[in-house]
């Protein structure tokens, strides 16, 4: 099969049809036939450049994030790019142009990422040289330096102080997530990012104060149980859990105005599309110790209500990719199982090699990074609801920064 970019120019060479319209048919085309061919696309391994397991781990979990995927394969990526008039645009052509690579590709040859490493290493001198890196850490700077290129905002309006406090705290959200979105818009943006809500309550006269903040992703406490294994609901009620500010930490109460008692409590007012669940598995301050605590995780319907601000939200997610970590702070290896979102079946990525696994094999005590994706939105359902894709979510909110912690 000749490469995307080849016969897209062909095609515009040839065409009266408008280059967008042959591009996703093209693509439409390519997919079906991986669809429909016994050997699914996608099924490409990544080079090992040198300690770059947790790069490529990430890699493949992204390039299995379907509405990601689509995002590079139909070149929408190119007119964010374009709109924007940019000078750094390198990063996520690198990104795109792996991705094309990988769900084009007619062989099974592994392919080098290393074009896309020089460009994050220019975004991240961090990642420069060949140390083993934290797979969590590298996530964050890539959506970060993906999103930043293709942000749709290029001018950013001045930070005005607006005082939402007045309102109801689901108006408030909504306009918090608004002003987020006057910043910062892009399709990174529409899948990964979320709202998260802490409530400050004053101990002495019961005010409570709510602050919004956007969230990448959720870096999970592992609850501890004696021994054995605890569940990922475990975790994230340990992560909600009410906490008590006291001590020096006790934050001023706006009706009070003496610092009080408080205790802080997190909700989620907004889910996204893409739910990524960090468990923290390493010490924070130095990496010098890990747990390797089994988390026992739902593969699909991970219901996430008990969670949320509101009543009566969509929050139930499928789980689609796992990025883990074997070994120890020491010595460790990263790879990723995935589910292949034409087939369905799930296949572990090892670096250059890619075999087919049993979808029992997923959860293991290396699990280090889980990607799940909104029910709703997941292919089954995304026919009805395609339309709102190429759009700015419509729930909307945003976050103060800066803003502190008190009542
Ligand atoms: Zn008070």
């Amino acid at each position: 099969m000749p490469s995307m970019r080849q016969s897209y120019t062909e095609m515009r060479r040839k065409g009266s049809m408008s280059g967008s319209v042959l591009v996703s048919t093209f693509v439409g085309l390519l997919i079906n036939q991986a669809k429909n061919s016994k050997s699914a696309q996608g099924l490409v391994g990544l080079r090992n450049l040198g300690n770059t397991c947790f790069m490529n781990s990430i890699l493949q979990c992204l390039s299995n994030t379907h509405n990601l995927r689509d995002y590079c394969l139909h070149n929408s990526h190119r007119r964010d790019l374009n709109n924007n008039s940019r000078t750094n645009t390198a990063l996520m052509e690198e990104f795109a142009k792996l991705i094309q690579t990988i769900w084009s590709s007619s062989s099974s040859e592994a392919v080098s990422p290393s074009e896309f490493k020089t460009q994050i290493q220019r975004y991240a001198p961090r990642f420069v040289g060949y140390n083993q890196q934290d797979a969590q850490e590298f996530l964050r700077f890539l959506l970060d330096g993906l999103h930043n290129e293709v942000n749709r905002v290029t001018v950013r309006p001045r930070g005005t102080v607006e005082d939402f406090d007045h309102l109801p705290d689901e108006e408030k959200g909504k306009k918090m997530w608004s002003k987020y979105l006057e910043r910062e818009d892009s399709k990174i943006v529409d899948l990964f990012v979320g709202q998260l809500k802490s409530s400050l309550t004053c101990s002495h006269c019961g005010f409570c104060s709510t602050v919004f903040d956007p969230f990448w992703d959720l870096s999970l406490p592992i609850a501890k149980k004696g021994y054995g294994e605890v569940s990922l609901m475990d975790c994230m009620r340990l992560f909600t859990k009410e906490d008590v500010l006291d001590g020096d930490e006790k934050p001023t109460c706006y009706r009070c105005k003496a610092r009080r008692r408080c205790t802080k409590k997190f909700t989620i007012q907004k889910f996204p599309k893409i739910l990524v669940l960090h468990l923290k598995r390493f010490s924070e301050a130095r990496r010098t110790s890990k747990l390797s605590t089994f988390v026992n995780f739902p593969m699909k319907d991970l219901d996430l209500r008990e969670f949320a601000s509101e009543n009566s939200i969509n929050a139930v997610y499928n789980l689609y990719a796992v990025s883990n970590h074997s070994g120890t702070t020491m010595g460790g290896h990263y790879t990723a199982y995935c589910r292949n979102p034409s087939s369905g079946e799930w296949y572990t990525f090892n670096d250059s090699r890619v075999t087919p696994m049993s979808s029992s094999q997923v959860r293991s005590s290396d699990a280090y990074v889980l990607f799940y994706e909104l029910a709703s939105s997941s292919r089954i359902h995304s026919s009805s609801s395609s339309s709102s894709s190429s759009s700015p979510s419509p729930l909307s909110f945003s976050r103060m920064v800066g803003r502190p912690m008190a009542l």
